[in-house]
């Protein structure tokens, strides 16, 4: 690490306080773009770094609601508009328990990076809330959502900042906030991506992150003539990214033997073929259950509980070729990367944002292994709400067919951007620093042109 980076990471981590996902995004990035601050002065004189770094707003607020009991609850609320320099911000929603500042800071410094890469002119945010859905009738889920968009509507705007889904946000939260800002302000406008598609949203949206990732994957693959045919995929999570990223693998040949959910994973050797996605869809989407079920259906396979006391999750350790981290942040440790590669994995595309630690990220990437980054890999899912945002401007919807083509040519280009980039500055192969380099790179560029602001 240089001096400088050493400097900027004490600073960070005074600053920022108990916020140690987003201290770990910023070392990373930091880490890669060291070389292109030597070469590039005037990223420097204009502190390009540090102003990236710093969220150009925060918001944060209260967001009351009643529960079926009539009691009265109380969650937090968060937008962290991070970085507008090449358009409106642009970034999820996640409602879940441990949704805090740091996490939520890490999510949307990722974000700037991620919607560079895409090439479409989306700024970095992200949001959410503490609230947990899980357990929550439809109408309480109604009346979170209303509440918690009755202050975020003064916030956020089609040109301004442009919300989606994220963990614990799918079709019915967005409907739900759709709603309410629809009425607030008495408008129809594209504000929100991820929509319903009779109401302004985008046919390939739901299946985009999933599908992404594994295009991405399909395109490290042929950089050593190969593909994912024949492939024993290991895919964690059972919710939005992990199930079109199974419903892609078998479509392309491959194999998915694992998912999971924050109770444990379950291993079926068999395989996840169409007919049991279709009734892990049914049973996360519609009944809302848990994975532990899916043996009772379909006896091929086991489920072994999640046990906090292990230093290592066992749905890392199954022999396979490929990994699909589809759950969330830092899910993939040390030691699992370890026992990933020890049975036989060479191509990791990430679903998720930032699943694996650094330790692991270093492991992957001292053995030289196809290892796709998040921002990179699951770029897909943002790419296509960028898509629905031109729909929406358009008033047009476009067919399946066309949509699927832009996400595939998009996928594509950014593989081809990491590449080209990492090779450019000396460390051919590295996906990270590709992806942080180029994303980096416009970001920056255009700050620079902007002034100081
Ligand atoms: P969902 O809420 O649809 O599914 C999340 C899945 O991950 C569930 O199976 C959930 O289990 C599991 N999970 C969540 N938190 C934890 C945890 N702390 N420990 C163990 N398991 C957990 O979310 P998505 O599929 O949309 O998101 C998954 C990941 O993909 C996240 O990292 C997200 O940021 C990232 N992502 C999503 C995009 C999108 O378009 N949706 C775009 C780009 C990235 P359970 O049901 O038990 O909670």
């Amino acid at each position: 690490m240089s001096d400088f980076v050493k400097s900027l990471m004490a600073d960070v981590t005074a600053k920022n306080e108990a916020q140690p996902e987003f201290h770990q995004a910023v070392e990373e990035v930091a880490g890669s773009v060291q070389v292109v601050l030597d070469r590039h002065p005037e990223y420097r004189s204009n502190k390009i770094l540090e102003r990236i770094i710093e969220p150009e707003r925060v918001l944060m607020f209260r967001v009351p609601w009643v529960n079926d009991q009539g009691e009265v609850q109380i969650n937090r609320g968060f937008r962290i508009e991070m970085n507008s320099a090449i358009g409106p911000y642009k970034g999820g929603l996640r409602f879940h328990p441990s949704v805090n500042l740091g996490i939520l800071k890490f999510l949307a410094f990722e974000q700037v990076f991620k919607n560079a890469l895409t090439t479409l002119p989306m700024g970095g945010g992200k949001g959410g809330s503490d609230f947990d859905p899980k357990g929550k009738s439809d109408q309480e889920v109604m009346r979170f959502c209303q509440s918690f968009m009755t202050e975020l509507q003064r916030h956020i705007g089609p040109n301004t900042d442009v919300p989606a889904g994220d963990i614990g946000v799918g079709g019915r939260e967005i409907g739900f906030l759709f709603g309410q800002y629809k009425r607030l302000r008495n408008e129809f406008t594209g504000v929100l991506t991820g929509k319903g598609l009779n109401w302004g949203g985008s046919l390939i949206r739901p299946e985009a992150t999933g599908y992404g990732a594994v295009y991405f994957a399909a395109e490290m693959l042929k950089t050593r003539n190969d593909s994912l045919k024949g492939k024993t995929c290991l895919v964690s999570g059972s919710g939005n990214v992990a199930q079109y990223t199974t419903e892609k693998i078998n479509e392309l040949g491959g194999k998915v033997i694992t998912l999971s959910d924050s109770g444990g994973y379950i291993f079926d050797p068999d395989g996840i073929d169409s007919k049991k996605l279709a009734w892990v869809m049914d049973l996360k989407n519609v009944r809302r259950g848990r994975m532990s079920e899916y043996t009772r259906q379909f006896k091929s396979a086991t489920y072994t509980e999640v046990d906090r006391t292990m230093d290592h999750n066992p749905l890392w350790a199954h022999k396979a070729d490929c990994a699909f981290p589809s759950a969330t942040q830092n899910e993939v440790n040390g030691v699992d990367a370890k026992n990933l590669l020890a049975g036989g994995v060479f191509v990791i595309s990430e679903g998720a944002n930032m699943p694996t630690t650094q330790d692991g990220v270093d492991l992957f990437l001292d053995k030289g292994i196809l290892y796709g980054p998040g921002k990179a890999a699951n770029a897909g899912g943002v790419a296509v709400s960028g898509l629905e945002m031109s729909q929406n401007s358009l008033r047009m919807s476009w067919p399946r067919e066309e949509v699927d083509g832009h996400l595939k040519r998009i996928m594509s280009d950014i593989h081809q951007n990491c590449v080209e980039t990492a090779e450019r500055f000396g460390m051919k192969g590295n996906y990270v620093a590709g992806a942080n380099i180029a994303g980096f790179l416009k970001v920056a560029d255009a700050m620079i042109d902007q002034g100081v602001v």
